[in-house]
């Protein structure tokens, strides 16, 4: 097996030291080598040595798979334990130090594995960096020597002066090489925050090296192009890293931390494996998707341009509980459909009677339902923030008392009369089933207030419906599960004004989402409530700006 990767070899060795910068490419390695010579030789010079030891005996003790040790990364915790003692590496008691410390980072990096890759979380710089803790604190408990406390090599850099800054441009053009614009965003952020906490504690900008040019600059690189590089929430999660990494820092710094050990990589550490547990556990909440932060944009846009807010609801806000009224799932399955229309209705005893009895169970069911969650969030949207509000739903749980609820397709717990149109309340027993219902005022037929399939859309609904979409800035389709007619009529009338369509529940079968609509899938009230939360904090806006509702 050595053998057979004997030729892979060289080349992993320099990928380990691409590793520290969280890159996979041999030259990257070899720039940040050079880089870490410039700063000290014999730092680079134990590095190398120990990038050696761990890889070959990772090809042993098998603790990463060959696809892991080919990327180097079995390598670059023994890089950061030659950098750390490669000064003292001189004298035998540094290299005793130096070759311990190598052995219990790589005993810690076998149990650390064990336990974190299950939970998929990476083990980072941790086995390194917690042997050098357990050493260090070792040496200064049994008092062997107090220097050893702190990291006070005897750092022998190449240039007297520019070293530092050398090693800073080979390590950043490293990173610029693989990750141009990631790179260049890391630059800004812990310049940014370097530059903040100079101005916070008052420590010289050299003070601060290894919180900008260390701590910072991983914490944001290594979320934007490998933990969390292929989602949409990277930049906010890399930059919550930067944040977290400079507040363990900080804390570090004032809890007077500092005196037991330099915070060395620890703030990195630290704040990406607490970023990366906190993102995997909540990813899916509703508050770290893009497309909520999209509706709230929209809907602060519309405020400011006084522009207002239409819905409309579908069976999806009953979640289930009642058949989908416009589709006819509330109708018997073995009668045609063609027997429920308005003429046969007219026309037919039988036809009559088969209406009446799928019309009376539906309002029995519709009896036995309360207003749910989605209701009380609509209702409160409608009293601050929607202009219009009209539902397919027949079942009247919507109620508001300020403003009109359009039932585009009426409702099952009125009837009316088919002549004079006036509205009657069901009777209370069934008398429907001995003989036909007439109304009280002209003795004409009696209809449940549903429309049935050849029956139009009453008119002052649709009236309502052009007046609202006349000054809409975004359209609500709340749990709608297919387009019918009055869905469709409502849609094409955003679609050519170029109004934003936001689909909240499901999207309508068939229906194609545009670049300017958004879709926020899953559970209905929990969008309601987080849209509501938004318009209430826009309410205020209502002083500042001309808005009519
Ligand atoms: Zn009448």
């Amino acid at each position: 097996m050595i053998n057979v990767n004997f030729k892979n070899h060289f080349t992993v060795q320099w990928r380990s030291f691409a590793q520290l910068a969280f890159l996979d490419r041999q030259i990257s390695g070899f720039f940040i080598f050079l880089a870490i010579a410039f700063v000290s030789v014999w730092s680079a010079f134990a590095a190398i040595i120990a990038v050696l030891i761990n890889n070959s005996l990772s090809l042993i003790i098998k603790d990463y798979t060959l696809q892991e040790w080919r990327l180097g990364i079995a390598g670059y915790n023994g890089a950061i334990i030659g950098m750390y003692w490669g000064d003292s590496i001189l004298s035998i008691k540094g290299l005793c130090l130096f070759l311990i410390t190598l052995l219990v980072c790589l005993f810690l990096e076998f149990r650390l594995r064990a336990l974190l890759i299950p939970r998929q979380l990476p083990v980072l710089s941790l086995p390194a960096m917690l042997s050098i803790l357990v050493i260090v604190l070792t040496i200064s408990i049994f008092s062997f020597d107090p220097n050893y406390l702190f990291f006070t090599g005897k750092a022998v850099p190449i240039l007297q002066t520019y070293s530092r800054e050398i090693a800073i441009i080979l390590v950043v053009s490293a990173m610029a090489y693989q990750y141009p614009l990631a790179t260049l965003q890391t630059l800004g952020v812990s310049l940014v925050g370097g530059l903040i906490a100079q101005w916070f504690t008052g420590l010289n900008f050299y003070a601060l090296v290894d919180l900008w040019a260390i701590n910072l600059p991983l914490a944001y690189f290594s979320i934007k192009t490998l933990f969390l590089k292929h989602s949409s929430l990277s930049t906010l999660a890399a930059t919550m890293n930067t944040l977290l990494a400079g507040c363990i820092w900080f804390f570090w710094l004032i809890t007077g931390l500092e005196q037991l050990s330099a915070p060395l990589l620890f703030p990195f550490i630290l704040s990406s494996l607490i970023t990366l547990i906190f993102f995997r556990r909540y990813k899916d909440h509703n508050l770290l998707q893009s497309e909520l932060w999209r509706t709230f944009q929209l809907l602060l846009l519309n405020r400011l341009k006084a522009k207002h807010c239409v819905a409309i609801t579908g069976s999806g806000i009953r979640k289930g509980a009642l058949p989908d009224y416009p589709s006819g799932q509330w109708l018997d399955p073995k009668v045609p459909i063609t027997s429920y229309t308005l003429a046969e209705f007219k026309a037919s005893k039988r036809c009559r009677y088969l209406y009446w009895k799928a019309s009376y169970d539906y309002y029995q069911q519709a009896l036995t339902m309360n207003k749910n969650n989605i209701d009380k969030q609509l209702d409160s949207l409608l009293n601050y923030y929607l202009s219009g509000l009209f539902t397919e739903t027949v079942d009247s749980l919507l109620t508001n008392e300020q403003h009109p609820i359009y039932e585009c397709y009426g409702s099952i717990k009125n009837l009316y009369c088919l002549d004079c149109a006036q509205q009657q309340a069901w009777p209370p027993v069934p008398l429907w089933l001995q003989r036909d219902l007439h109304c009280q005022h002209c003795s004409g037929l009696l209809k449940p207030q549903i429309l049935a399939a050849d029956e139009n859309i009453d008119p002052e609904c649709y009236q309502a419906l052009q007046t609202n979409m006349a000054n809409c800035g975004s359209l609500l389709v709340i749990g709608v599960p297919a387009v019918t007619p009055v869905v469709s009529m409502i849609i094409e009338n955003a679609n050519a004004n170029k109004i934003p369509i936001i689909f909240i529940g499901t999207l309508p079968s068939t229906y194609l989402l545009e670049a300017k609509d958004i879709q926020l899938t899953g559970d209905i009230a929990n969008w309601l409530t987080n849209i509501n939360w938004f318009t209430n904090i826009l309410h205020p806006l209502k002083w500042y700006c001309k808005w009519k509702k």
